[in-house]
C-alpha cells in the first residue's frame, strides 16, 4: 500500500502532484506514475523506477489544473512501466489511482473481457477503471459508487473523467485517504505529509465514504456498509468440493500467498504493513504486548506469544477476551493489545479492545473482514485479505492469521533485537510456505484412510509442545466442533504425566505433533509413555522421519521448515483429519452443531 496524492484547483497541478509524491519517497515503492487533464493536452506517465531521477525536459508544458499521482508498491502484477499507476479504461477516459488491493478482482476482470473490455495491465486496480467505464452515464460519481458495490478487498481511489472534466472523485474502504482544503482548492493524500505544505485543513475520510470535489466545492457521500452474503447464495460456488470447509482447507496455499503477497521486503529482511505504519512510532516504545482473541482464533494468539517472545524480546502475554475484561489486567499506554478476529464482530474480542482503549492501551487488530466492527475500532491493523471464508470452522483464517503474526514478528523484532540475518531468514522461509502447504495437502488420501480408520473411537488426546502446544488445542477443538460424536482434548506434552495418562489404554487414540524442532526429544518421549500403556498414537513429523515411524501407529509427514513456521504446516492435516472424521461420521462439516459463524453475542 503505497501513495495518492491529487490535485484540483487554480494552480497548475504538476508541480504540486511532484513535489507531493517525492514527500511519499519515504515509504518505499517500485514505480510512479501521473495524469493531468490538459487544457490543450494531457499528460499521462507511468513508470518504474524513482521520481528523483525522472527528468522530463519538457515538465513546463504539462498544464491542467486537475490531476492524480501515485507511488506503487507492486502486490498484483510485475513491477513494470504499464502496471504502474494511473490506469485507465478502454476509451482512456477514465483514470485511477488506487492503494490497496482488490480481492475478487480476477473474476471481475474475467467478466469484464468477456464483455468486451481490454486490459493494459496484470494489476487488479485496472479493474476498478473499466468497471467505472462499464457503469458510465453521465455522472461520475455515480459511476464510481456503482463500482465500489462491485469490488471486495481494500481500497483508497482517486478517479478523473475526461467525460466529466470539474471533478475529482475519492473514496476509501481500508486504506488511508485525506481531503486536504484550501482557497479554491483541494487536495487528497493518502498521507498528510504530502500535501502539508499547501495547507493544514484536512478530513480524514472514513471507510465507505465519497468525496466528490470540484474547483469551489466538495461534498461527501456516506455508503452504507455492504451486507454479508447469505449462505445458500455461495452455495453454488463450492466448485469440485463435496463441502466449504474442504474447499477452504485447499485454498490454504493462496491465502498464504495473499497474506504475505506486496509486505515482504526480502533482502532488508524487513515487512512493509500499511495498515501498522501510522503506529511504527508509537510501537518503538510499547513495554508489553497481550494478544486476544476467542476460539481459533485465541489458538493463533498463543503462536504469536512463542514468536513474538522469542524475536521481539518483551514481555508476552495470552488471553482469552472473553475473561479478559473480567479481570484486572495491568495495562497502560504502553501496553499494545492485539486483537485477532477473522469476522471483525466478535462481540468478547470488541469489548475487550474496548476496556483496552479504556486504560489507554495501543490497540491493534488482525481481521479478515475489511471494515468491520474490529478493524474500525482498533487504532491500527493488518488485513488478512484470503476472501470470505464462508465454512463455520475456521481453517484457511487460522493458517492466514498465524502467517500475519510472522509479519508482526519481523516487523516489531527488527526495531528491537532482531538482526539482518534472523529477519531475512525468516521471511526467507516465509515465502517457501504456500509451496509446503501445497505439499503437505497431497496426504489428503491419507489423511482420510487414518479418519476411517479412527472413527469408531470416542476420545482423543492432541499433545503437541511449545509452538505446536496451541496447535494441539486447535485440533482437539476442530475435532470436537466438526466430528462432535468424538471427544477430545488438547494439553502440552509435559502435561500428561501429571493426570491424564490414567486414561491411556488400547482404546485412546492421541495425535502427537513432534516435527523435528527444539523439543523434539521431548515429544519422543510423550510417545513412549503413551505406547508403553497401550495407547494408539497419530504422529504428525517431519518428512523422511523413520525413528517415529517404529515407533507411532500411524504418520503424518510436513515437509522441513523452520521451527517457527511448524505450527502452519502441522495445523493442516489436523484441519483435514476434523473434516474427514465429521464426514465419516455423517455429519454437515459445514453447519457444525451449536455454532455460528461470527459470535456477536457475549
Ligand atoms: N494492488 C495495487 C497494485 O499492485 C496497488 C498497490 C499499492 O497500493 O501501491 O498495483
Amino acid at each position: 500500500m503505497c501513495g495518492i496524492i491529487g490535485y484540483i484547483g487554480k494552480k497548475n497541478a504538476f508541480p504540486i502532484l511532484l513535489s507531493g509524491l517525492k514527500k511519499l519517497e519515504y515509504r518505499g515503492y517500485d514505480s510512479f506514475g501521473f495524469f493531468i487533464l490538459g487544457k490543450n493536452n494531457d499528460f499521462l506517465l507511468k513508470k518504474t523506477g524513482k521520481i528523483s531521477e525522472y527528468k522530463n525536459k519538457s515538465q513546463k508544458n504539462i498544464k491542467g489544473n486537475l490531476g492524480i499521482g501515485h507511488t506503487r508498491w507492486a502486490t498484483t502484477g510485475a513491477v513494470t512501466d504499464a502496471n504502474a499507476h494511473p490506469h485507465f479504461d478502454c476509451q482512456k477516459n477514465i483514470f485511477v489511482v488506487h492503494n490497496g488491493i482488490i480481492e475478487n478482482y480476477k473474476k471481475l476482470k474475467e467478466k469484464l473481457i468477456s464483455e468486451g473490455h481490454k486490459f493494459s495491465s496484470e494489476t487488479d486496480s485496472e479493474v476498478i477503471a473499466h468497471l467505472i467505464e462499464k457503469h458510465f452515464q453521465n455522472n461520475l460519481e455515480e459511476a464510481v459508487r456503482k463500482t465500489l458495490k462491485k469490488l471486495r478487498g481494500t481500497y483508497g481511489i482517486a478517479v478523473i473523467s475526461k467525460k466529466d472534466p470539474e471533478k475529482l472523485v475519492a473514496a476509501k474502504l481500508g486504506s488511508p485517504l485525506l481531503l486536504g482544503i484550501n482557497h479554491n482548492e483541494f487536495l487528497v493524500a493518502s498521507d498528510p505529509s504530502a500535501i502539508v505544505s499547501h495547507t493544514r485543513q484536512v478530513i480524514t475520510l472514513d471507510d465507505n465514504e465519497i468525496a466528490v470535489i470540484s474547483p469551489n466545492d466538495f461534498f461527501i457521500l456516506k455508503e452504507k456498509p455492504i451486507e454479508k452474503i447469505e449462505w445458500k447464495i455461495e452455495e453454488a460456488e463450492k466448485k469440485e468440493f463435496s463441502h466449504f470447509m474442504l474447499k477452504e482447507i485447499f485454498e490454504i496455499p493462496e491465502s498464504i500467498e495473499k497474506s504475505i503477497a506486496g509486505r515482504i521486503i526480502p533482502d532488508k529482511g524487513l515487512v512493509k504493513l500499511g495498515g501498522l505504519e501510522e503506529v511504527l512510532d508509537r510501537l518503538k516504545k510499547i513495554e508489553k504486548i497481550t494478544l486476544i482473541g476467542c476460539g481459533t482464533a485465541q489458538h493463533a494468539a498463543q503462536v504469536g506469544e512463542y514468536m513474538f517472545e522469542e524475536y521481539i524480546g518483551l514481555p508476552i502475554k495470552t488471553e482469552i477476551s472473553s475473561e479478559f475484561r473480567y479481570k484486572k489486567p495491568i495495562l497502560d499506554e504502553k501496553t499494545a493489545v492485539l486483537a485477532i478476529s477473522q469476522s471483525g464482530e466478535t462481540a468478547d474480542t470488541l469489548e475487550a479492545i474496548k476496556e483496552a482503549k479504556r486504560k489507554k492501551c495501543l490497540t491493534l487488530g488482525i481481521v479478515n473482514a475489511v471494515g468491520s466492527s474490529i478493524a474500525r475500532e482498533t487504532d491500527a491493523g493488518v488485513y488478512n485479505r484470503i476472501g470470505p471464508e464462508i465454512g463455520v470452522a475456521a481453517t484457511k483464517s487460522f493458517i492466514s492469521q498465524l502467517c500475519i503474526l510472522v509479519l508482526i514478528t519481523v516487523a516489531l523484532g527488527r526495531q528491537r533485537e532482531m538482526d539482518l540475518v534472523t529477519g531475512k531468514k525468516i521471511l526467507n522461509e516465509l515465502q517457501k510456505l504456500p509451496e509446503l502447504a501445497k505439499k503437505t495437502l497431497e496426504q489428503a488420501d491419507k489423511i482420510k484412510e487414518l479418519a476411517e480408520k479412527y472413527s469408531e473411537y470416542k476420545n482423543f488426546f492432541f499433545l503437541g509442545r511449545k509452538y505446536n502446544y496451541p496447535i494441539a488445542l486447535e485440533g482437539a477443538l476442530k475435532l470436537k466442533e466438526i466430528a462432535w460424536k468424538i471427544h477430545a482434548e488438547g494439553m502440552p506434552a509435559g502435561e500428561i504425566k501429571h493426570g491424564q495418562l490414567a486414561l491411556i489404554d488400547e482404546n485412546f487414540p492421541t495425535v502427537c505433533l513432534c516435527p523435528y524442532d527444539s523439543v523434539y526429544d521431548k515429544m519422543k518421549n510423550a510417545i513412549e509413555e503413551i505406547k508403553a500403556r497401550k495407547g494408539l498414537v497419530i504422529a504428525i513429523t517431519t518428512e523422511k522421519n523413520q525413528e517415529i515411524k517404529n515407533l507411532a501407529d500411524d504418520v503424518i509427514y510436513i515437509p522441513k521448515t523452520l521451527e517457527m513456521l511448524t505450527p502452519i504446516l502441522a495445523a493442516i492435516p489436523l484441519h483435514l483429519f476434523a473434516a474427514y472424521l465429521g464426514l465419516e461420521l455423517g455429519l454437515d462439516i459445514d453447519k457444525p452443531r451449536n455454532l455460528a459463524k461470527s459470535v456477536t453475542v457475549e
